[in-house]
């Protein structure tokens, strides 16, 4: 039944048109341009724009950029790229709130000749003396009572630089005895002597949010603003800004529960400190939650378009687990990539009793559940590398792989059986001697049985490259916050740089941002920072092991 899967947004935007109060739905994905976009985000840009595809509106991109203080042009291009990245495309150009600070100003003025708004003079501290507490009332400010005449001449001045930073604001004649400590009078524009990345000097005077926004969603025909449960309290406010301006069609604000995951850092002074202290590359370290993180890292769009649809819209506070993201990545990535031979750490296999020199092309399905990728050839040599982990000397019960005198199938090649191997003066094995059987080829033969089969790169078709492994940034054992001083408790392990990893010659075509599985070990990614044509360096996006469970 499709209304009772509907979201409760969804739910409230038929109701609003069946009764005729939404001609064309219009949302849009309004981030202040302070930072790096992360994975909250991607749940807000991806909900926005999605509402408008299903309703046949419209989505506007806007960099709600009215507090110059913190906001860079730097921002605004990553933002950019990563909405478009996420696949959510915006309508007409990309809108920015200071290209409506001439509009906003003259709402500023029609407040005040309604006699709805006054230049108070209190300073801040009094004016937070004034604003009373959740039990108590406030006081009224004895500059409420202005003449509109009066309040005109002095928002007029506060525009031209009469006044300090701080010496006088405009506020919202509303009600100082309002349980909301939101309708106390709030402050709605206030003096800034400081420069916009956009509108450079023109302006002295600011709106604040909660005026500049209302105002921004009325201008361009919002039909719907969703924003994030904190935002609730500040909703009467929102609809008492577009009542007494009197906009046709005033735009509705909905609030949903932000996106949570355990475990993960997404605040960006937690993030801005790891990057200061070099703890991880810069914002999009792969192990961070940004966006451009996330790309880099591995992940798809449609993954977190999954995990985002998965986790669902709901007014409940709830956080979800990381290992869920990993699930869709898994999800979108199984019949995707190509399956490929890469070991991570390699010892030596001989086969002594292939013939040397000789190279034999194995021809093998790109992905055996997924014919459309086709094949490939794989380079076979009498000098091979394997896992490590797949030889064992001495092997405990139940372990299949090499060990002296067993036989096992080398991935889409021979069945070989182990007869020994070399130790340095360590006991540490430096390679390991086979003998394989001619009849095995071709990875499918079934005229006998073996319980292990394990992967493989030719030792002179195949190349070194560097692999990275991630753990989380966060010590999961200590909880993420440092309780004596507020820091991030930093997993020492968070990081394994691979430098001699061995893979077969397919795999130095990755290009940044491909995606693969290596067989056995997981999903990866060519880095697209650190890879050069013919060198690839590849990321694990995530293992093959799941612990989530649908
Ligand atoms: P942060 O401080 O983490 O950057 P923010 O709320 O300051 O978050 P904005 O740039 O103001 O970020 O937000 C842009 C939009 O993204 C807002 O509509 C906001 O509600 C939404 N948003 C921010 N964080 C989340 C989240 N964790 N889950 C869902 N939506 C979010
Ligand atoms: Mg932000
Ligand atoms: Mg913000």
């Amino acid at each position: 039944n499709e209304a009772v899967s509907k979201n409760f947004i969804e739910q409230i935007i038929d109701q609003d048109i069946k009764e005729g109060h939404c001609k064309k739905v219009v949302t849009r994905f309004p981030p202040e341009p302070n930072g790096y976009l992360h994975i909250g985000h991607a749940k807000s840009i991806l909900l926005n724009y999605g509402l408008a595809k299903e309703y046949n509106g419209q989505f506007n991109m806007r960099f709600d950029d009215t507090n110059p203080t913190k906001e860079k042009e730097e921002f605004v291009d990553s933002i950019k790229r990563d909405v478009e990245w996420l696949g959510a495309k915006w309508h007409g150009d990309v809108l920015f709130a200071s290209g409506y600070f001439d509009q906003m100003y003259e709402a500023a003025v029609r407040l005040i000749k309604k006699g709805k708004a006054y230049v108070c003079d209190l300073t801040p501290e009094q004016i937070r003396e004034y604003r009373g507490t959740l039990t108590e009332p406030g006081k009224e400010s004895p500059y409420r009572n202005r003449s509109v005449e009066e309040n005109l001449e002095l928002f007029e001045n506060m525009k031209n630089g009469v006044y300090k930073d701080g010496e006088k604001v405009l506020r919202a004649k509303i009600d100082m005895a309002s349980p909301n400590i939101n309708m106390r009078d709030p402050i709605i524009y206030r003096v800034a002597h400081i420069s916009h990345h956009r509108t450079g000097d023109k302006w002295c005077i600011y709106p604040m949010y909660d005026f500049a926004h209302p105002i921004e969603d009325a201008i361009e025909g919002v039909s719907h603003s969703i924003c994030t449960l904190e935002f609730e309290d500040h909703r009467p406010l929102y609809d008492w800004v577009v009542r007494e301006l009197e906009y046709e069609n005033p735009p509705r604000q909905i609030e949903f529960a932000k996106l949570y995951l355990n475990n993960v850092v997404t605040g960006k002074r937690y993030i801005k400190k790891l990057v200061e202290d070099k703890i991880v590359d810069g914002w999009d370290d792969p192990r961070l939650v940004s966006i451009a993180a996330l790309r880099r890292r591995g992940f798809t769009p449609e993954a977190i378009k999954m995990f985002v649809d998965l986790v669902g819209v709901t007014k409940s506070q709830g956080a979800v687990e990381y290992p869920m993201l990993e699930y869709c990545i898994r999800e979108d990535l199984k019949l995707k990539a190509k399956r490929m031979m890469a070991v991570l750490n390699p010892v030596k296999l001989v086969i002594d009793n292939y013939p040397e020199g000789q190279v034999e092309y194995m021809e093998v399905p790109n992905n055996q559940e997924n014919p459309e990728l086709g094949t490939r050839k794989v380079p076979f040599t009498k000098e091979l590398y394997i896992e490590r982990e797949d030889f064992m000397e001495e092997p405990p019960k139940k372990y299949f792989r090499m060990f002296p005198g067993n036989e096992v199938r080398l991935m889409n090649a021979y069945f070989v059986t182990c007869t020994g191997c070399e130790k340095d003066e360590n006991g540490n094995v430096t390679v390991i001697h086979a003998t394989y059987d001619e009849e095995t080829r071709g990875g499918n033969f079934t005229g006998r049985k073996v319980k292990g089969t394990i992967h493989w790169v030719s030792a002179t078709e195949g190349s070194p490259v560097e692999v990275r492994l991630y753990e989380n940034i966060v010590d999961e054992e200590k909880g993420v916050y440092n309780e004596e001083d507020g820091s991030i408790n930093v997993n020492p392990h968070s990081l394994t740089v691979l430098k001699n990893c061995y893979v077969e010659p397919e795999l130095l075509k990755a290009q940044p941002e491909d995606k693969f599985q290596f067989v056995r070990n997981g999903y990866f990614t060519a880095d697209s920072k650190d890879s050069e044509a013919g060198k690839p360096v590849f990321n694990r996006i995530v293992s093959l092991k799941s612990s989530f469970k649908m």
